[in-house]
């Protein structure tokens, strides 16, 4: 049993190792077990034949060679001999017995030894027994011969069986020995060439495959398997080879490519640094050059005005007149370069605020009703009934543009009319869009010209030029500011009679008429002031002095900066001229000192700048350092007037009117100022500044106010005060000035403005919260 076991798992285990070597062993058995079988069959047929053919021999040997002799000797009753002759039928190879049926019917046995049986298959032959007696045959009884059949089946079946399995053993031996060649020719190459094909497929392709054999004579199958394989692997390698190269190719000229990108990057980046210096030059260039011109300029128009004054000649009048008037174009130029410039640059920004479009509209037809007097010309302005009014915007841009139409209007035009027309195109609650049209019966434009007139430095032609002068750039600053307030321009115009410029705006209607529109109507006329003018440079003293000669200010003149600090520290001055570019200590240094000082008699004086450093970053500054306005050289005489009294767009009054109540909450001309100056990004930093301070400096104030103490009230009061005066928070400051007061004084109760400027706070942060979100 355990042996069978063993030769199972054997089976088992070859099976699964070796399944083609198993398949074949099956299929061999199989077919020569089938085979052996029908040549078993065959050979036992052919024994079988044989056997019975042996049998059919012997009875035809009893026949011929015992019967006669046999009937002879029954005859004879020859005991001796008969018993010669049944011995020697017996002898015979397969005779069981004999018997012999008498004539007289019974049976007799001959057989001395054998008995017969009767479940023993015998076959059986009968001979007649015929004495041939001279006379007459004479019958002596019937012979019958017993073949045992048994015998004869035994030997066949022995036969068979030996021969089914010595075949079977043969069998079982060849297909062993042919499974052992199998093995050995084929199965263990196939084997060793799959798992070569495996280890290709791992990529292991150091080797070539060799098989394990002697190599035959002529090549066969297995050879050219190996072959194969061998040539599968070279072409595998070569194609390895060419992959890593072409890797190896594409990463050079990643690496070129990533090289020519950095390179081209930092000259990129070297023209972007040019650039920008170069940009940083031309804005250096600017502000020289404002500074530089603007400076001799103030001299002049200074001196110009000075001399406008005094006692002259009517000859020297008119030349006066004609150096004032030459000198006011080449201002007008300039300014108009530097405009330009900032425009294109993006960095104009102009104050956006409520403003009385007809109160506009008369003054622009008013300014330059003389020019057109002076020409003879008629000039009329005409306003739809349904115009709007009050409105919100940039009425500094909507003003420039009217002014330089109508202003070319007059100039481009000899006899005849001008007229200004506003009219509502269509009205929604909120806005209203109203077109402009400055007509005029003057020299008119060449259609193929109208087209270039608003690109920079384009004028009509030379002729135009030489006659009316000019730069060209008046048309580009009013397109530009018409896109700047998205609106449209354009010029209808027949040459040699006339022009129709037209602007098509969308405006804001404003809720309430302000009080800004008022403001413009203001007068500038003031009480003598107790005056303190900083100002290194003798002639612009002089100009500054020629200025304000007939209104009986007293001004005291400091030359220097420390010269400045000293009699700004002793002396209280109503007002502060202040040089920003002086020897020494800055306009800046000596206006933070004489603010921050608590000792200092001037340190609510009003300051304003004189200076031609305009740009937003120098006006940042000098906000930041307690400066309230700020005038650009050359100063003109109505600007100077207007910062004096207060009143002037161009000019800022920090400090609240006490008279003026209530103040609004927000001091709009102020953040437009400083949106101008510094551009909305900024702004909305200052605003975001703002909210920290009254976020750091209210809570400890509020205590202060709660705990009644007087001196922390009136430094806290003026800090934030100061703050809220910087932005335009005039309500919040006029409170926070008045509780610095009363803190002061020691005669009030602070206390009372508790609630009152909560409110004012508040309101102001969430203003400022509300414009940084902007
Ligand atoms: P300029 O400083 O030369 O007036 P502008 O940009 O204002 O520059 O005008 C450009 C040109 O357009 C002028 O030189 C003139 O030829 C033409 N132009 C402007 N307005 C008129 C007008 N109302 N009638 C005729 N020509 C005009």
């Amino acid at each position: 049993m355990t042996r069978e076991r063993g030769l199972l798992n054997h089976i088992a285990r070859y099976s699964k190792e070796h399944p083609l070597g198993y398949r074949i062993m099956r299929y061999v058995c199989a077919c020569s077990f089938i085979f052996i079988l029908l040549s078993t069959l065959l050979q036992l047929m052919l024994d079988y034949r044989r056997e019975f053919k042996a049998v059919d021999q012997q009875v035809e040997l009893v026949r011929s060679g015992y019967l006669a002799s046999l009937a002879k000797s029954l005859w004879d009753m020859d005991e001796a001999q008969l018993k010669l002759q049944i011995q020697g039928i017996e002898n015979l190879p397969d005779v069981a017995y004999l018997t012999l049926n008498s004539q007289e019917g019974g049976t007799i046995n001959l057989s001395e030894f054998t008995e017969p049986q009767d479940n023993r298959k015998v076959l059986s032959h009968s001979f007649k027994l015929i004495h041939e007696t001279a006379r007459q045959p004479r019958p002596l009884g019937e012979l019958q011969v017993h073949f045992d059949l048994q015998a004869i089946y035994d030997r066949i079946w022995k036969k068979g069986l030996s021969s089914l399995l010595s075949q079977t053993l043969l069998v079982v031996m060849i297909v062993l020995v042919i499974l052992v060649i199998f093995h050995r020719q084929i199965t263990r190459h196939l084997e060793a060439m799959a798992n070569y094909s495996r280890d290709i497929g791992a990529g292991k392709l150091e080797h070539r495959l060799s098989l394990d054999r002697t190599a035959p004579n002529k090549r066969d199958e297995l050879d050219q398997l190996v072959l194969a394989l061998n040539e599968m692997r070279q072409s595998i390698r070569s194609d390895i080879a060419r992959r890593e190269q072409e890797q190896e190719e594409l990463r050079f000229n990643r690496d070129q490519l990533q090289a020519m990108v950095e390179k081209r990057t930092a000259s990129l980046q070297q023209a972007k640094d040019a650039a920008e210096e170069a940009s940083n030059a031309k804005s250096r260039f600017l502000s020289t050059m404002s500074h530089e011109i603007r400076t001799p300029m103030n001299g002049m128009l200074g001196m110009i005005q000075l001399l406008e004054t005094g006692e002259l000649s009517k000859r020297q009048r008119e030349q006066v007149k004609v150096l004032h008037d030459a000198t006011n174009a080449l201002l007008e130029t300039f300014n108009n370069v530097l405009e330009y410039g900032r425009l294109v640059e993006g960095a104009y920004s102009a104050s956006s605020g409520p403003f009385s479009l007809h109160h506009l509209l008369h003054n622009i037809t008013a300014l330059l009703t003389p020019e057109a007097d002076r020409k003879q010309l008629q000039l009329s302005l005409d306003m739809s009934d349904d115009l709007a009014d009050h409105l919100q915007g940039e009425s500094g841009s909507l003003r420039q543009i009217l002014t330089n139409l109508l202003a070319n209007a007059i100039k481009f035009t000899d006899h005849g009319l001008v007229s200004v027309q506003a009219s509502a195109l269509m009205t929604t609650s909120t806005t209203q869009q109203i077109r402009f049209e400055i007509r005029d019966s003057g020299i008119g434009i060449e259609p193929e010209l109208q087209q270039h007139i608003f690109d920079r430095f384009t004028q009509a032609d030379e002729s135009i030029t030489r006659r009316f002068g000019g730069t060209g750039l008046g048309l580009a600053i009013c397109r530009e500011l018409v896109e700047h307030l998205g609106g449209a321009i354009g010029v209808d115009s027949t040459p040699g009679s006339g022009s129709c410029f037209w602007v098509e705006l969308s405006l804001s209607l404003a809720e309430l008429p302000q009080q800004s529109v008022t403001n413009a109507e203001k007068t500038t006329d003031t009480a003598p002031l107790n005056i303190l003018l900083v100002e290194d440079v003798e002639i612009n003293q002089q100009v500054v002095l020629g200025l304000l000669d007939q209104y009986q200010h007293r001004v005291t003149i400091a030359a220097d900066g420390h010269q400045a600090l000293q009699i700004g520290q002793q002396h209280r001055f109503d007002l502060i001229l202040m040089d920003m570019h002086l020897p020494g200590l800055s306009g800046i240094e000596i206006s933070r000192r004489l603010k921050n000082d608590p000792a200092c008699p001037n340190r609510q004086t009003r300051i304003i700048a004189l200076t031609a450093s305009v740009r937003p970053e120098d006006v940042h500054g000098y906000l930041e350092a307690g400066i309230s306005s700020v005038i650009a050289k050359p100063v003109q005489k109505s600007q100077l007037l207007d910062a004096i009294a207060g009143n002037s767009l161009a000019v800022h009054n920090a400090l609240p009117d006490s008279d003026q109540l209530p103040l609004p909450l927000l001091d709009e001309s102020i953040i437009d100022v400083h949106r101008q100056m510094l551009g909305a990004e900024k702004l909305s930093g200052l605003m975001q500044g703002f909210c920290k301070v009254v976020d750091d400096l209210w809570p400890p104030l509020q205590q202060s106010i709660r705990d009644n103490d007087s001196y922390d009230i009136s430094q806290q009061a003026h800090k934030l005060a100061g703050a809220c005066d910087t932005l335009g928070f005039s309500r919040a400051s006029q409170q926070l000035r008045t509780l610095e007061q009363l803190a002061d004084s020691g005669d009030s109760d602070p206390a009372s403005q508790l609630e009152i400027l909560t409110d004012t706070l508040q309101a102001s942060r969430e203003l400022a919260a509300a414009w940084q979100a902007r």
